[in-house]
C-alpha cells in the first residue's frame, strides 16, 4: 500500500486529474489520428495540447486557484480568425468533462499556463511526445508540483505505456502477467515517498517501482529520444559502444521513457543535445514529473555535466545542460564516457 497518509495534500487531486486529461488525450487520439490523416497534419495532436491544457487548468483553478500554473501552450493562435475551427474542435472536447466551458474560457484557462513560474507552481506538459502521439506511439500527461526550485510531486500518465510490473520480485515487463488488462500507466512520485504506479484503467492496485539493479555498463539498457532533432543519436551510439554494451538503445518518445527507466525496464536515459541545436535548454515541464519520478524509484537526475537540475531559472532549465538519468549504480560510468567522448 502506497503511504497516502503522508503524501502531499495534493496528490490525490493530481492523480485524478492526470488520469481523466489521460483519457481525454487518448479519446482524442482514438478519434482524430485516423488512416486518413495527410503526413504533415498535426491537428489531432494541436486540438490535444490545448484541450488537456484547457481541462488541466480548469481543474487546477477549481482546487489550487491561488497556485499558478506553467504550461507548454498559449492560446494566441487560437484566438485568430484562422483558429476558430481549431478553437470549435477544442472546446467540444473540453465541454466533455467540463459541459459549461465557452471558447472564451477554453482559452483563458490555457493562458492560465503562459506566465513566468514563481517560487512555488504547477508545470504541465499536456501532451510530451506529440510526435508519438501522431505515430500511435508513447506520450504522456505530465504534471508536477515545485516548490523553490525543486520538483516536490510529479504525476505522469501514459496512455500507451503497459507496465508490467511485479510484486517487487525480478519479473520483467515481458514476463510478468498482469492480473487485468494494463493498457496505459498512471504513476506519482513525492519526494521522500517513493514512485508507485497503477493501470491507467483505475484498477485500485498500487505497487512501488524501483529501478534496475544492473551494475555492469556492459549490460546496459539505454532509453533516448525517437527524434534525431531532439538528441544526439550517433553521439549516443558511441557512448554505447564506449560502455561496452550489447544492447541497441531503444528510441522512445516523451516521459514515457523515465517510466520505464523508473520500473526498471531500462537503465540509462540520454538527453544529449542535438547537433542543430547546441543550445538548447530543457523546458521544466519536459523533465519536472519524470525527474522525481527516476528519482524516487532509486534512480539518479543530472545533466551532461553531472548537476543536478535546477527549476529556479524560468521556464526552461536554464543553468543545465542535456539529462542523463541512470538507474544510479551506472551514473558515474555514464558520466565518465561523456567526459572521455567530449574530450
Ligand atoms: P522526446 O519525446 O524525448 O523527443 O522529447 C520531447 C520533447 O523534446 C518535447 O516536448 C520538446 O519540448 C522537446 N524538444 C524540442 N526541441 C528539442 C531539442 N532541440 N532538444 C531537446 N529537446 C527538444
Ligand atoms: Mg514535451
Amino acid at each position: 500500500m502506497a503511504p497516502w497518509q503522508s503524501f502531499p495534500a495534493e496528490s490525490q487531486f493530481a492523480l485524478a486529474a492526470v488520469r481523466e486529461a489521460s483519457l481525454l488525450a487518448r479519446r482524442i487520439q482514438r478519434e482524430m489520428v485516423t488512416g486518413a490523416l495527410t503526413k504533415d497534419d498535426r491537428s489531432p495532436v494541436t486540438v490535444a495540447d490545448y484541450a488537456v491544457q484547457a481541462l488541466l487548468a480548469r481543474r487546477l483553478a477549481e482546487h489550487y486557484p491561488g497556485v499558478a500554473l506553467v504550461g507548454e501552450e498559449q492560446a494566441d493562435a487560437l484566438r485568430l480568425v484562422e483558429g476558430t475551427r481549431v478553437l470549435d474542435q477544442v472546446t467540444g472536447f473540453v465541454r466533455a468533462a467540463v459541459p459549461d466551458a465557452t471558447p472564451e474560457e477554453v482559452c483563458n484557462l490555457i493562458d492560465r499556463g503562459s506566465g513566468e513560474p514563481p517560487a512555488v507552481f504547477w508545470t504541465l506538459d499536456p501532451i510530451d511526445g506529440t510526435k508519438g502521439f501522431l505515430r500511435r506511439e508513447q506520450y504522456a500527461v505530465a504534471l508536477a508540483l515545485v516548490k523553490h526550485g525543486q520538483v516536490e510531486l510529479g504525476v505522469l500518465g501514459c496512455p500507451d505505456l503497459p507496465l508490467f510490473v511485479g510484486d517487487g520480485s525480478e519479473q520483467s515487463t515481458a514476463t510478468a502477467q498482469p492480473s487485468v488488462e494494463a493498457d496505459g500507466s498512471l504513476l506519482i512520485a513525492a519526494r521522500g515517498l517513493g514512485t508507485w504506479y497503477q493501470p491507467l484503467n483505475g484498477e485500485p492496485s498500487w505497487r512501488q517501482l524501483s529501478v534496475s539493479a544492473r551494475k555492469e555498463p556492459g549490460s546496459a539498457r539505454i532509453l533516448r529520444s525517437v527524434e534525431k532533432s531532439h538528441t544526439n543519436v550517433d553521439e549516443i551510439g558511441q557512448l554505447a559502444a564506449k560502455l561496452g554494451t550489447q544492447e541497441t538503445p531503444i528510441g522512445m518518445d516523451s516521459q514515457a521513457k523515465y517510466a520505464v527507466l523508473a520500473a526498471g525496464e531500462g537503465d540509462v536515459l540520454l538527453r544529449l543535445l542535438s547537433p542543430s541545436r547546441p543550445d538548447y535548454r530543457e523546458k521544466i515541464w519536459d523533465q519536472a514529473a519524470g525527474s522525481i519520478v527516476v528519482e524516487e524509484a532509486g534512480g539518479r537526475v543530472t545533466d551532461l555535466d553531472g548537476n543536478l537540475l535546477d527549476f529556479s531559472h524560468g521556464r526552461t532549465l536554464a543553468r543545465n545542460r542535456g539529462i542523463v538519468a541512470t538507474n544510479g549504480h551506472l551514473h558515474d560510468s555514464v558520466l565518465g564516457a561523456l567526459r572521455d567522448l567530449s574530450a
